[in-house]
């Protein structure tokens, strides 16, 4: 069976709970009949529980935008994976480049952070991909080789259940500056050979990678074209019913 196309919309630190409700129903109205697209939203973790509410037997699926690893204790400021999985939620995303830049993830804590995910049947959105100085040193295939290595240590094939990679040029994210469709494939299928030797072909060949940055209405076809292109991971244009729709019923533009 062909991979279904995913795409998920990060809200970063955007929408109070009144907003993000009034968001997601604007997107549920904008994509119904959509069948053929699978669709997630990832609010920040305040207004979780409303969204989850306005999904409720609906196709929408709902995401956090993190993790801790442990169950609960005493950790401030953290939420844990047993919170996000009662709350509802069927993803998460593991590893940002924004958490990795600003908060000071590494591929370590990005490695806990998925086993603890899939040890609680969440599915992880794992981050990765590389800035502008690694791209220019020409070390995109060893950075993002690195990730992969580092962020799936120690986990078994068979316990990856629905994990999700994210190929997210970090130059490339909101900055309105998008790979070329040609520049992401090269790494998309870069990263299913690697995981095809790290894991097995089988795995590999049902392996979503969404590419994420600056992804828009204008350029998502192109982009979506791609053979190893398999969905989406979009910011800024998730946070406009109008234009999250669009991406998402990218096949009728
Ligand atoms: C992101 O944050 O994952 C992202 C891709 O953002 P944007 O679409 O705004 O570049």
């Amino acid at each position: 069976m062909g991979r279904i196309p995913f795409m998920a919309g990060n809200w970063k630190m955007n929408r109070t709970v009144a907003e993000a409700r009034e968001l997601v129903r604007e997107i549920k109205k904008a994509i119904a009949g959509v069948e053929d697209v699978e669709v997630a939203v990832a609010p920040p973790f305040t207004a979780l529980y409303a969204v989850r509410q306005e999904v409720e037997g609906s196709s929408v699926r709902l995401g956090a935008q993190n993790l801790y690893w442990e169950e609960k204790g005493a950790y401030t400021g953290e939420v844990s994976p047993l919170m996000l999985k009662e709350i509802g939620c069927h993803y998460v995303i593991v590893g940002h480049s924004e958490r990795r830049q600003l908060f000071g993830e590494t591929d370590e804590t990005v490695n806990r952070r998925i086993k603890a995910a899939l040890a609680h049947g969440l599915a992880p959105i794992f981050c990765i991909g590389e800035t502008l100085q690694e791209r220019e040193d020409g070390k995109t295939f060893a950075v993002v080789e690195r990730q992969i290595e580092g962020g799936l240590k120690g986990i078994g094939t068979g316990d990856l259940g629905h994990l999700v990679i994210a190929y997210e040029p970090v130059w490339a994210i909101g900055t309105g500056k998008t790979a070329t469709p040609e520049q992401a494939e090269e790494v998309h299928r870069f990263i299913r050979e690697k995981v095809k030797i790290l894991h097995s072909v089988g795995f590999a060949e049902s392996l979503r990678i969404q590419y994420g940055g600056s992804v828009t209405p204008e350029n998502v076809k192109g982009l979506m074209a791609q053979k190893d292109i398999d969905g989406a991971l979009v910011g800024g244009a998730s946070l406009t019913s109008k234009t999250f729709a669009k991406i998402v019923r990218f096949r009728e533009l």
